[in-house]
């Protein structure tokens, strides 16, 4: 299906000029604001924090909570087409918008993104097709099912199976008293226990889907997590075994063609260790807007990733990016505000950004506090080495351990 694009510029009936939307108002809205704004559209985020990083840089800020009717009501009488940065906007809100505006990605699809329960079994219906299938998993919202759990599963992870992020909503369990305690401590809500699997290394890809079913992809990205949260992405040339690299891109245009998916999305892989010299592929998790480890394609590609989101919701047509220099992300954790002895400090920009390459990125957050994501700092380079070396120079200054 496709449909006439809201073009960059344009003066509607209103007599305003064509003017995008954002469900939520986090760093993820805030570069999707950047890029809209830089094409030339108006913006307007609903988010109810009057300081939320998107609502400060936004024309329009509606602040009020995601399911409040007036809020809705004035965000689709502001704009000509909404998205999305925060997959836990509840697919209900995203449902009425999208009966009045295009809304891309629709309410289904971030609906199945937002249960891991119906994420998974989505992956085990595109395995089936020929895809990469996720780790072994039962879903647990019963104490029938508690029971029913094998026990090749164990040791496992108990996620829950909404609002999980950075690695909250998760118990790691060695064996059954521990699964049992952990779902207790859940609240007995929905779960997925996954058996936790030897990973080598970890991935993810971008995807964005137009309207017309054209779909583009980014290189797939090298991800190192800590605390369960991403803190390193590398992506050039080499970074990945190329067989595998290669299967996760095939595997995730698959996954958002069975989905009709509209709209930037990004889907996680572990590379597990299975015996044999590369690993093997598992797919993890799917976020339906753009990501994290898709910040270095604001400095390294010639389209980002909240380009390609502009341009799916708008209805205008998609390229294929290319990456023209080789890229290390660093997130920017609130961690690095404070000093050895706790003070609050202001990282030294002025040394770092000394450093060729370096690109700065905050989101405008005024408290810095242990694992919030501040901004991040992207580094370009024309070799690989020249990445890595500059990478490591900035990890050092800032206080980042070292990684491999
Ligand atoms: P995100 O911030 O990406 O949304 P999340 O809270 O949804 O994170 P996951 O991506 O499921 O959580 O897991 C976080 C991290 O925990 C993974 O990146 C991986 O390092 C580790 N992990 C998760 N599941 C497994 C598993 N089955 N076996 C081994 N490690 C795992
Ligand atoms: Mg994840």
């Amino acid at each position: 299906m496709s449909r006439k694009p809201v073009l960059p510029g344009q003066v509607m009936a209103s007599g305003q000029l064509a003017t995008l939307g954002v469900m939520g108002g986090g760093q993820l809205g805030r570069m999707f604001v950047q890029a809209a704004q830089e094409m030339g559209y108006f913006t307007a985020v609903l988010d109810a924090d009057p300081a939320s990083p998107a609502g400060l840089v936004s024309h329009y800020h509606i602040q009020t909570p995601y399911e409040d009717e007036q809020g809705l009501a004035q965000l689709m009488q502001r704009c000509e087409a909404i998205t999305t940065e925060f997959e836990n906007v509840p697919a209900p809100a995203l449902m009425t918008l999208g009966a009045h505006r295009p809304v891309a990605p629709a309410a289904q699809a971030v609906a199945v993104a937002q249960d891991r329960i119906a994420e998974k079994a989505h992956f085990v219906a595109c395995a089936q097709a020929g895809g990469v299938g996720p780790a072994p998993y039962a879903a647990i919202d019963s104490e029938a099912l508690l029971k029913a759990v094998p026990a090749d599963l164990l040791p496992g992870i108990l996620k829950t199976a909404r609002l999980g992020y950075d690695g909250k909503g998760q118990i790691r369990v060695q064996d059954r008293a521990a699964l049992a305690a952990a779902w207790e401590q859940m609240g007995r809500v929905p779960c997925v226990l996954e058996k936790r699997l030897p990973l080598k290394d970890e991935l993810s890809v971008i995807v964005a889907r137009g309207a017309d079913g054209q779909i583009v992809h980014f290189p797939p990205q090298r991800n190192l997590h800590r605390d369960g949260i991403l803190a390193v992405t590398e992506v050039f040339e080499g970074n990945l075994p190329a067989a595998l690299a290669q299967q996760a891109v095939a595997s995730t245009r698959a996954i958002a063609e069975q989905l009709q998916y509209v709209g930037v999305l990004c889907v996680e892989y572990f590379i597990v260790d299975d015996g044999s010299a590369e690993g093997a592929l598992v797919v993890n998790e799917m976020a339906p807007r753009p990501h994290n480890s898709g910040h270095y394609t604001l400095n390294a590609c010639d389209v980002s990733q909240f380009e390609l989101q502009v341009r799916a919701m708008a209805g205008l047509p998609l390229v294929q990016p290319r990456q023209h220099s080789p890229a290390i992300m660093l997130n920017l954790l609130g961690d690095l505000w404070f000093d050895a002895e706790g003070k609050a400090r202001t990282p030294d920009w002025a040394a770092v950004l000394a450093l060729p390459g370096t690109h700065l990125h905050l989101y405008g957050k005024l408290d810095a506090r242990a694992g919030r994501k501040m901004g991040h700092l992207n580094i370009t380079a024309a070799t690989v080495e020249q990445v890595r070396a500059t990478a490591r120079q900035a990890a050092a200054l800032l206080g980042i351990a070292p990684w491999a």
